[in-house]
Order: structure tokens, then C-alpha cells, then sequence
């Protein structure tokens, strides 16, 4: 009996990422911090983009707590040009930021609310965000662990995604702004998640991907001692190719869909 129980759970095999839906026209793609859609899934946004599909981009803060040698008033506008050249580089032209105050953000009803308010705005029906869980990788035990800002947006992202659906949630968003309910989120695709089902192909925008990670120069250059093109590449090709092994040899964005 014991020697069953002092077994570890036999590892589950992974099984191969499915393909993103394509079906749609308008994605939302909503972060905690500029770099988060830069590191997490740029490639598959050029991809898109290309396809002739529109991608918003909505940061809940301006990432200003990020460079250490940088005080938040001077490092905000630094931080908010590199992103808005950041997501030019994938074809995405709207960036809108809710100003949270960058690493305290807080889960709660006016970050719902907040988010909400957006897709009601821009009528997404996906919606992208990024690892909402307490750790990164470790699907199996272990990992890193996630920062307050990601996991309080990202489960806000999950929940307004509904919030956004329901005109008694938050009422006053159509009172006091006008903004009619939109119940047409079909899914919200979580990034960096360490529990994918799906994947986008990387390949046709890895290139423009490591383009658009390589604007954030400020932040990359105190980050990592190493040649700031050769660090980008190797991280996103290297993650791309990580994917590829659940994804038919392709290199690969993953998400975890959560339909809807
Ligand atoms: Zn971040």
C-alpha cells in the first residue's frame, strides 16, 4: 500500500497544441506591463496583422517601477514610446494605457470594471492576456513565480471578458459612458501560460517579433549584459522552438484558449 503512495504521479504525455482559431476579425490583447505582449506572443500578433485582422493593445500601467536607475516620472514616457514603436513593429497602431500605478496593481471590481469598459469599446472577439497564474512554467511542480501585476490582469482580463457581456455587472458603464454591452468574446487566449492547448504559428513573424521586443532598448539594456539583438533572438527563438515540439515540428506561439 505505502509503495503506491510514495510513488510520484506518473507524468501525463503532452499533448499536441491545437490550432488558434482563425474566425475572427478583432483581438484585444491586454497586459500588465509594456514587453508583456513583446515577450509573450508579438510573433503571432504579426501574423495577424498581416492576415488583415485588427489588434488593439491596452497596458494597465506604463511600466514605470521596471528600470531600477530610472525614477517612475522620467521612466513612464520612456517606457510608453518604446511600446507604442513596439507594437508598430507588429502592425498594431492603437495602444491605450488605464494608468495603474506599476507593481501594485490589485484584482478588484475597477480593474474589472476598467477592462470591461474596453471591450465594450473596441468589440474584440478574442481577447489576449498573459499568464494569470501564480507560477511560471512548472505545469508539473515547480516554476518561477509570476508577479503580482500579471496575475491581478490577467484573471481581471478572464472575468471582464463576461463583465463586458452583462449590462447589470457594471451599469454605469452604459449610463455614464454610453457603452452598449458586447457579449461577442468567443475566447480569451492566455500567453505564457504553462498549460497551452493552442499555438499560432510563429514562423512568419519571429523576425518582426524580435523586431518589435528589441524597441524596448531601455529596459533590455539594463537587463542583460548580453548583445541586446543576440539576447532577443535566442529568448524568442527559443521559446518558438520549445512550442514546436507540441506543434508539429513548427515554431509556434502557445495560448491557453479558454473559450467562451
Ligand atoms: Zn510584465
Amino acid at each position: 500500500m505505502t509503495e503506491q503512495r510514495d510513488q510520484p504521479e506518473p507524468l501525463q504525455p503532452l499533448q499536441p497544441l491545437q490550432p488558434m482559431p482563425t474566425d475572427w476579425q478583432r483581438a484585444l490583447a491586454v497586459v500588465a506591463h509594456p514587453d508583456d505582449l513583446e515577450y509573450g506572443c508579438a510573433a503571432a500578433v504579426a501574423d495577424w496583422t498581416d492576415g488583415g485582422r485588427e489588434v488593439v493593445y491596452l497596458l494597465a500601467t506604463r511600466g514605470e517601477a521596471g528600470i531600477d536607475t530610472l525614477a517612475p516620472a522620467d521612466c513612464a514616457p520612456l517606457r510608453e514610446a518604446e511600446q507604442r514603436a513596439s507594437a508598430a513593429v507588429v502592425g498594431v497602431s492603437e495602444v491605450e494605457f488605464l494608468d495603474y500605478r506599476d507593481g501594485v496593481v490589485e484584482y478588484g471590481l475597477g480593474l474589472r470594471r476598467d477592462i470591461a469598459a474596453a471591450i465594450r469599446r473596441h468589440r474584440p472577439e478574442l481577447v489576449v492576456t498573459l499568464n494569470h497564474r501564480d507560477t511560471w512554467g512548472g505545469a508539473q511542480g515547480g516554476g518561477f513565480w509570476n508577479t503580482p501585476d500579471h496575475k491581478a490582469v490577467g484573471r481581471a482580463v478572464l472575468d471582464a471578458a463576461g463583465d463586458a457581456g452583462n449590462r447589470w455587472i457594471f451599469p454605469e458603464l452604459l449610463t455614464e459612458q454610453g457603452l452598449e454591452p458586447w457579449n461577442g468574446v468567443r475566447w480569451v487566449a492566455v500567453a505564457g501560460s504553462s498549460t497551452p492547448t493552442h499555438a499560432a504559428d510563429a514562423g512568419p513573424g519571429l523576425e518582426r517579433s524580435i523586431a518589435s521586443l528589441l524597441e524596448h532598448k531601455a529596459y533590455i539594456e539594463v537587463l542583460t549584459d548580453q548583445d541586446p539583438a543576440e539576447y532577443v533572438r535566442t529568448f524568442l527563438t527559443g521559446n518558438a522552438q520549445q512550442a514546436a515540439a507540441r506543434f508539429g515540428g513548427r515554431p509556434a506561439v502557445p495560448f491557453e484558449v479558454f473559450p467562451r
